[in-house]
């Protein structure tokens, strides 16, 4: 017996789709089975497409982990001009 084993993207981990149409059936079986809302996005690393938890418009507002070392803007040395 064959089975469908889905590959997964060696970044994310996450199984890849090949077009949006599979990956939102995919999404939309998640939904009917288990009642898990799945959002469909392409992926940056691979070019498939992936499920996520997270609304991918309202991710922009969240930071990943490894974005999340910002410098900071240090106003200590700031000295406004004398004219
Ligand atoms: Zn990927």
């Amino acid at each position: 017996m064959h089975y469908f084993t889905p590959k997964r993207c060696p970044e994310t981990n996450k199984i890849m789709y090949h077009d949006k149409a599979q990956a939102l059936r995919a999404a939309d079986q998640s939904f009917v089975e288990r009642g898990a809302e799945l959002w469909v996005y392409r992926c940056e690393y691979c070019g498939t497409w992936h499920l996520t938890h997270r609304d991918p418009r309202a991710s922009y507002a969240h930071v990943p982990l490894n974005q999340q070392i910002k410098p900071h803007s240090r106003k200590k040395g700031y000295k406004p001009r004398r004219r």
